[in-house]
């Protein structure tokens, strides 16, 4: 089955009656319809509406058997040990295996949930879900497609979840202990600390978004050494996911920053684990595999540098538009769903910047990915060059911080003032 995108002009046929096609995923009032898709559109008032099983009936040709077994092999192929190294770790110590013991509580809190089972127990780890926060924070129709299991028993578990974690109305003052662990990692520049309330925001998504060298991947490399420090250096004495979707992750920069900080960089190295992402849906599982190592590997900050990127040559042309939206918006809500869950975790990702020529006025670059990103990111910051070394950020829309600018420097030793 051709992509609209890739079926020529000629093969299209024009259509004057109002149709559904379940290959748009949308009502077309008017114009052309794909003869691929024809098979696809379902008239409007022919008398039948068309529901979800029909819509399954129909994409069912879609896909053949083998294009199935194809699919869940690259599933099998994208696991994630094989882009992260998990060493052994052989200087072991306590601190970790108090972690090991905190992933070894949620995961018995699942299971003394009603009704759960080894089975089910099962599924739901091997979905990601193994926190009760897991459970009650994801949509059920997500957790039912990634773990199996039916929508009565999906249910059931997000709501004893809740209940379990007292979810529903709060007082503020929950509110506030909650807001309370929400901390803050230096960037290595006061400046650009400063104009973002004082340091990288943890439990939100921040996006760097700015053309081509503009110190995107520079901030992301210096985070995950930070993240790294004590608290009153600026750190979180954590560790870092680093997601990498266009192979300029360099150890050597990090090795660098490290030596700057004093900080062993063998030490550093390890403390970042580190995901390859070769296209759209590995970046989707790998951000999906991150919800079980955040609490398993001490995880303070994720970074995807970029967001976009695959997405935005993968879905290329009109017809794919809508496509590329949703998945990206889905995409986004799962980093979204991460920074609510865990009020102690950064995210991060970067936004390459589009030149639209047809604007004379204002600033012709936008970020790619539209209102989606805008959306969904809470905080968003514009990257320019400045003189030499010297890069300028500028807070986009951030309803509870100042506007303005603020001046930083990529040297050898990583981001500074
Ligand atoms: P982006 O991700 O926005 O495309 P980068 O974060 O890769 O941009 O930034 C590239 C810039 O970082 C280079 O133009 C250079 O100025 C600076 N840079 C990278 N490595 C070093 C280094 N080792 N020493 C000094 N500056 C560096
Ligand atoms: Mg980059």
């Amino acid at each position: 089955m051709a992509k609209a995108s890739e079926i020529k002009n000629e093969d299209s046929i024009e259509i004057v009656e109002a149709y559904y096609c379940t290959e748009c995923k949308r009502n077309h009032t008017k114009g052309k319809i794909y003869k691929e898709h024809l098979q696809f559109a379902k008239i409007e008032n022919d008398g039948e509406e068309i529901t979800e099983d029909d819509e399954l009936e129909l994409n069912k040709d879609d896909y053949s058997e083998q294009e199935e077994i194809d699919l869940a092999e690259e599933i099998e192929d994208t696991d994630l040990e094989e882009d992260i190294e998990f060493e052994e770790d052989d200087d072991f110590d306590i601190g970790e295996k108090i972690l090991n013991d905190d992933v070894q509580n949620c995961v018995e809190a699942v299971k003394k949930l009603p009704g759960v089972g080894e089975a089910t127990l099962k599924k739901l780890i091997k979905a990601g879900f193994n926190s009760l926060e897991s459970i009650a924070y994801t949509p059920p129709s997500i957790i039912q497609e990634e773990s199996g299991l039916g929508d009565k028993t999906t249910v059931r578990l997000i709501k004893a979840s809740m209940e379990k974690l007292n979810i529903g109305f709060k007082s503020a003052e929950d509110v506030w202990e909650h807001r309370k662990n929400i901390a803050r990692i230096s960037t290595g520049s006061q400046e650009l600390d400063d104009l973002l309330g004082g340091g990288l925001e943890t439990g939100c998504v921040t996006e760097f978004f700015g053309e081509f060298r503009t110190g995107k991947t520079q901030i992301m490399h210096q985070l995950c050494v930070n993240v790294q420090l004590s608290r009153e250096k600026g750190g979180l004495e954590g560790n870092a996911l680093y997601i990498d979707t266009e192979g300029t992750f360099r150890p050597e920069r990090i090795i660098q920053m490290s030596e700057a900080l004093d900080l062993d960089h063998k030490k550093v190295l390890k403390n970042i684990v580190f995901g390859r992402a070769y296209n759209s849906d590995h970046q989707i599982l790998l951000i999906k595999e991150a919800a079980n190592l955040i609490k398993e590997r001490n995880i303070k900050v994720i970074v995807v540098d970029s967001l976009i990127g695959h997405f935005r040559s993968e879905y290329i042309g009109r017809g794919t538009l809508a496509n590329r939206q949703q998945l990206i918006n889905s995409h986004l809500h799962d980093l979204l769903r991460l920074a609510d869950i865990h009020p102690e975790l950064g995210i991060v990702v970067t936004n390459q910047v589009q030149s639209k020529p047809d604007v004379f006025y204002g600033n012709p670059l936008q970020a790619t990915g539209g209102n989606v990103v805008a959306h969904g990111s809470t905080i968003r910051i514009y990257l320019r060059k400045g003189k030499g070394e010297q890069r300028v950020a500028k807070m986009v829309d951030a309803p509870h911080l100042p506007e303005g600018e603020a001046v930083f420097s990529i040297t050898e030793n990583g981001i500074s003032d």
